[in-house]
C-alpha cells in the first residue's frame, strides 16, 4: 500500500491528531478519528482505514480540508473496515450527501454501533432555579429578557426564531429554561424539545449509525416548541446543518416556536450555511451583554437572599466592582466568600472577601484598553498605531489590524463590534466581522498562528496588569 515505515506513520498520525484536536476540538476528533488508522502517504494522497462508511463520508464532507492540511497531502483515500473484511470505499462517496434516502441506502449492518448508546432524553429536565422570577433584569439583558418573556407567554409570535446571544455565563441557558418552565406551567401537555446542540449532533449521528433516521426526524419535527442551546456548535458540521435546516423549516412552517442560544451572533458563527444564517435572523435576535454595575449588585443581593446569607453592602460593592463580565463568576465569588466565612467561623466582611477572592481579582483592577492591544501589536509587527487606524490596505498592515480587532473582541467584552470598528479609523461593524472570520479561519488551520495569538493575548494582559 505504501512505502512509509510503521514507526514514522505512527508519529505522523499522532502529530496530525494533535493538530486536528486544536482545530476541530477534542470531542469531534475522538468521535471520528479515534478508530481511524493511518496507513501512509503515496503521491500526496493519504490512506486511512475507517470503521464504517459513515466515518469516511462524514470525514470527507466535514473535515477533509483540515485533514489534508495537517497531513500535507492533496487528498485522502479511505478504506472501510467491515467487521470481517476490508472493503474499498466505493468510487461515489457522495451517496448520503444531503439525501433523505441516505440512511436506507446505507445498510445498518455496515455501521459499527457506538459503544455507549446515546439516550434521547424523553423527559424534560429543567433546573428549578432557572425561572423568570429569579432573573434580574438590567439594561444589558433587557431586550433578551423581554423577548424571552414574550415568547414564553405566546405573545411574541413574530419572534420566530428567538435567537439569544452573548458570551458565557450571562444567563442564556437561564432564559431558555425560564421559557420552558413558563410555557409548561400554562400548558403541561406541551411537547417541548429542549436540548443542547451537542445532543442534537449526537442523536443525529446515532440515528444515522443505527439507521433510524425517521424516528429521529419524527421526534424533532413533532415538537410544539424546539429550544436548542449553544447552537454555535453547528459551526463546521455540514451534514448536521443540513438536517437542522429541514427541522427548522418544518417547525417554522407549522408556526411552532423555535428558540436558539449562541455564544456569538448568527453572522459570527463560522462555516454556517447562508440559508441557516438568514433563518436565524428571521425573527428576533437579542444580545445579552455583561451586566452593568447596578445589575451586578442586584444579582449578588438576590443570590445572597436566596442562599440565606447577610451580605454587607461594601462587600457586595467590592465583588461587583471586581467581577464584571460573567454572572456565573459573580455567583461563584459569593459562594467562595460564604465558604471561607463558614470554614473559618468568621463574619462576612470586606477583609474576608478580599482574602477569599485574592486569586480572582486582577492585580490592578484596570480593564484592558484598546491602547494596550495597539501597543503590543505595533511592538510585535513593527507598525504604527496611525497605520492601524489608516485606510492603508497593504498586507503588512491589514493582518496586524485584523489581529488587533480580534484581540479587542476577545479581551474587551464590553465593547460592541461597532465600537471596535471605531477604534480602527471609524470602520464599520461588518469590517470587524470580516476580520474576526479571517482570524478564526486561520486559527483553524495554522497552529503556529494560534500559539502566536495566545502569546499576544498574554502580553496584552501583562501590560494592563502593569507587570
Ligand atoms: P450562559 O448560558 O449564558 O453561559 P447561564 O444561563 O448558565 O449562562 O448563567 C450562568 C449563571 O448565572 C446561572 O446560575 C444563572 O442563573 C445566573 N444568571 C445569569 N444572568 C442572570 C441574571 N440576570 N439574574 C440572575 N441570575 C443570572
Ligand atoms: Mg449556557
Amino acid at each position: 500500500m505504501t512505502s512509509s515505515h510503521p514507526d514514522i506513520n505512527h508519529k505522523v498520525w499522532a502529530n496530525a491528531l494533535v493538530a486536528l484536536g486544536q482545530q476541530l476540538g477534542q470531542t469531534e476528533v475522538e468521535r471520528w478519528f479515534a478508530d481511524t488508522q493511518f496507513r501512509g502517504i503515496r503521491n500526496r494522497t493519504a490512506t486511512l482505514v475507517v470503521p464504517s462508511r459513515l466515518h469516511s463520508q462524514w470525514i470527507r464532507e466535514n473535515h477533509l480540508k483540515e485533514l489534508c492540511k495537517v497531513l500535507s497531502v492533496n487528498d485522502c483515500k479511505f478504506i472501510i473496515e467491515e467487521p470481517d473484511e476490508l472493503t474499498l470505499e466505493p468510487e461515489d462517496a457522495s451517496t448520503i450527501e444531503s439525501s433523505a434516502k441516505a440512511p436506507q441506502e446505507a445498510p445498518a449492518k455496515t455501521f459499527k454501533r457506538p459503544s455507549e448508546p446515546i439516550e434521547m432524553p424523553e423527559r424534560l429536565v429543567l433546573n428549578k432555579n432557572y425561572v423568570f422570577d429569579n432573573f434580574i433584569v438590567g439594561g444589558a439583558n433587557l431586550l433578551a429578557h423581554a423577548s424571552a418573556l414574550g415568547v414564553a407567554e405566546g405573545k411574541a409570535t413574530g419572534f420566530n426564531p428567538l435567537f439569544l446571544h452573548g458570551s458565557v455565563g450571562l444567563g442564556k441557558t437561564h432564559l431558555l429554561q425560564a421559557i420552558a418552565h413558563h410555557r409548561l406551567e400554562k400548558d403541561p401537555g406541551l411537547r417541548i424539545v429542549f436540548l443542547s446542540c451537542e445532543q442534537f449532533v449526537n442523536h443525529f449521528i446515532q440515528a444515522l449509525q443505527q439507521g433510524n433516521i425517521n424516528t429521529f426526524r419524527k421526534r424533532y419535527r413533532n415538537a410544539d416548541m424546539l429550544i436548542v442551546d449553544d447552537i454555535q456548535l453547528l459551526s463546521n458540521k455540514k451534514r448536521t446543518q443540513e438536517e437542522f435546516f429541514h427541522t427548522f423549516n418544518e417547525l417554522h412552517n407549522a408556526h411552532k416556536q423555535i428558540v436558539l442560544a449562541s455564544d456569538s451572533p448568527p453572522q459570527e458563527i463560522s462555516d454556517l450555511q447562508d440559508r441557516l444564517l438568514s433563518r436565524f435572523k428571521w425573527g428576533m435576535v437579542a444580545e445579552i451583554s455583561p451586566p452593568e454595575f447596578e445589575t451586578r449588585m442586584a444579582i449578588l443581593q438576590a443570590k445572597a437572599d436566596h442562599i440565606g446569607i447577610e451580605l454587607p453592602r461594601d462587600v457586595a460593592h467590592f465583588i461587583a466592582e471586581n467581577i464584571d463580565n460573567n454572572v456565573r463568576e459573580l455567583e461563584g465569588s459569593l459562594t467562595r466568600v460564604q465558604a471561607m466565612a463558614s470554614l473559618c467561623g468568621r463574619r462576612i466582611d470586606l477583609a474576608l472577601a478580599k482574602e477569599a477572592l485574592a486569586s480572582e481579582i486582577r492585580p490592578t483592577g484596570r480593564p484592558i484598553r484598546i491602547d494596550d492591544i495597539m501597543e503590543i501589536i505595533c511592538r510585535q509587527h513593527g507598525t504604527k498605531i496611525s497605520d492601524l487606524q489608516s485606510k492603508k490596505r497593504s498586507r503588512s498592515i491589514v493582518l496586524p489590524r485584523q489581529i488587533a480587532m480580534f484581540l479587542a473582541r476577545q479581551l474587551m467584552p464590553n465593547s460592541s463590534l461597532g465600537e471596535i470598528g471605531g477604534f480602527f479609523g471609524g470602520r464599520d461593524h461588518s469590517t470587524v466581522v470580516h476580520a474576526l472570520e479571517k482570524i478564526q479561519d486561520r486559527r483553524r488551520v495554522d497552529s503556529d498562528f494560534t500559539i502566536q495569538l495566545n502569546e499576544l493575548e498574554r502580553q496584552v494582559r501583562q501590560l494592563s496588569e502593569g507587570k
